[in-house]
């Protein structure tokens, strides 16, 4: 079956609003963590996931503290889709 055409909308993995093209970070990783990444879990695509699952310059300049609360509610968001979809 074909994938499902890319589309340009983006959220931000932390507080899932839609972001604009020059409003994220992009994540980045070493060599060693692709590495691990690809052995952990073997449809990750590093290129569509740093792609896809990105933080806005909002969030990604909050103090530690608050980004992890934010992490904290986005993975109890995803949980939720997961739950709703399967
Ligand atoms: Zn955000």
């Amino acid at each position: 079956m074909a994938r499902s055409a890319r589309t340009t909308t983006r959220r931000c993995v932390l507080c899932d609003r839609i972001v604009a093209d020059d409003d994220y970070i992009r994540f980045t990783a070493t060599f060693e963590a692709l590495e691990l990444l690809g052995r952990t879990f073997r449809t990750f695509d590093p290129d569509e996931g740093f792609d896809e699952n990105v933080p806005c310059k909002s969030c990604n300049d909050l103090p530690d503290k608050e980004r992890k609360k934010l992490a904290a509610k986005a993975m109890q968001r995803d949980l939720r889709r997961f739950r709703s979809e399967n």
